[in-house]
């Protein structure tokens, strides 16, 4: 099947003569509601202000992932383009060197065991940050010790020692190995064919080979991959076939599996894997490509987020009825930054939904922060030098 005639089918769903009754007016509700709703910039942003000082009780069962909830804040207003006052800044430099462990990698919190969830947490919210002083709390030879620690004979990784391997790992290694230039062939020996195992009958991938495909582990799955070099090694256009059937004709949002509800968060992690199949199916010679718009309905994203997201006083969510949170308040606005730009660094075309003010600004589809940020990170790490205890080329990107 060829990648317009999955896109055509996804069209036909969207307007569908079944539900055009309901859709129409559904639609015409949401595109009139948008003109007066836009985003609630500034609530949006003092949640996200007051979040990096002060956190209610409810998030007391993050304990185990404050780094996760910097990186959640940050990411989202680098994406709001609200700057980050430089004293703030350096206190969340300070307290993620807390996090940092003796033996390499970061920590849930200060005094706990590395973790590699935390770990890419952490090296995000340091990349965004760009500092000097965020890129030298970063110990890159402990680190690549920490990654070595977790990888497994098989090419998988543990998500800490002792712990969990899914697909999850492999993503956060690779991305914070390939930021900080310590990646090396040898330490992601076999992990393309391990994660290629975790593809199933459905096209989508699974945490790990064997199991039910999920956004989550479809977006970690590929991400690493095209960190690896390697994308083209999955059925893409069974992927893409998965990925685009995710997209609920009615909610314009997308499920994370099959027959779930759509959430807000997987604006990202199922949207997210367009531009990386994008991208893929182009270097493949794909020819029906646009050179304007993603494989998934851009618009009707950006209706659900905006329209059944946001929280009226701040904080974006799951779907109306539930609580904002950090996480939510991320991805929401990850997806909808994916959803309003097309393209990379040369060509770009944006497509805004509602007001000019709905704009965010562009995300890296594989690291989810800002593009320039990442290339100031790979400048800053190229530069540097690793003692070289493995004996190993570095990659060259
Ligand atoms: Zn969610």
């Amino acid at each position: 099947m060829s990648v317009k005639s999955v896109y055509h089918q996804v069209i036909y769903r969207q307007t569908s003569p079944k539900l055009n009754n309901t859709s129409h007016g559904f639609k015409y509700i949401q595109t009139h509601r948008i003109l007066e709703f836009d985003r609630v910039f500034e609530q949006h942003y003092q949640y996200l202000k007051k979040g990096l000082r002060h956190l209610s009780d409810a998030y007391e069962c993050l304990d185990a992932s404050r780094p996760w909830l910097c990186f959640w804040i940050l990411h989202s207003l680098e994406l709001l383009e609200e700057p980050i006052p430089p004293a703030v800044a350096s206190d969340v430099c300070q307290f993620l060197a807390r996090c940092q462990s003796p033996t390499g990698g970061f920590a849930g919190g200060p005094g706990q065991h590395a973790h590699l969830a935390p770990t890419y947490a952490a090296v995000n919210a340091l990349c965004i940050i760009g500092t000097e002083e965020a890129y030298n709390v970063i110990d890159r030879q402990k680190l690549l010790d920490f990654l070595w620690s977790v990888k497994q004979p098989d090419g998988s990784f543990m998500m800490h020692v002792g712990g969990e391997v899914d697909v999850r790992s492999a993503y956060c290694a690779a991305s914070v190995a390939s930021l900080t230039y310590i990646l090396t062939p040898k330490l992601f020996e076999n992990t393309t064919n391990w994660i290629l195992s975790c593809q199933n009958w459905e096209g989508g991938l699974s945490g790990v080979p064997g199991l039910e495909a999920h956004g989550g582990y479809s977006f970690c799955g590929t991400a690493a991959l095209v960190i690896l070099g390697k994308e083209h090694m999955l059925d893409l256009k069974s992927l893409l076939r998965w990925v685009v059937s995710r997209q609920m004709r009615f909610e314009g949002g997308f499920q994370g599996r099959c027959n779930k509800l759509v959430d807000g968060c997987y604006s990202f992690w199922q949207a997210g894997l367009l531009p990386l199949l994008h991208r893929a199916l182009f270097k493949e010679g794909e020819s029906e490509l646009s050179q304007q718009r993603w494989l998934f309905e851009q618009q009707a994203l950006q209706e659900y987020i905006l329209l059944c997201c946001q929280s009226p006083t701040g904080g974006l969510l799951d779907k109306p009825g539930k609580s904002r949170d950090f996480y939510h308040t991320c991805y929401c606005l990850s997806g909808l930054s994916i959803a309003q730009h097309f393209g990379n660094m040369e060509l770009h075309h944006e497509t805004i939904l509602g007001k000019e003010e709905n704009r965010l600004a562009p995300t890296h589809p594989v690291y989810n922060i800002c593009p320039e940020k990442v290339a100031r990170a790979l400048r800053h790490f190229h530069r540097l030098s690793v003692t070289e205890t493995k004996n190993e080329t570095f990659y060259s990107f």
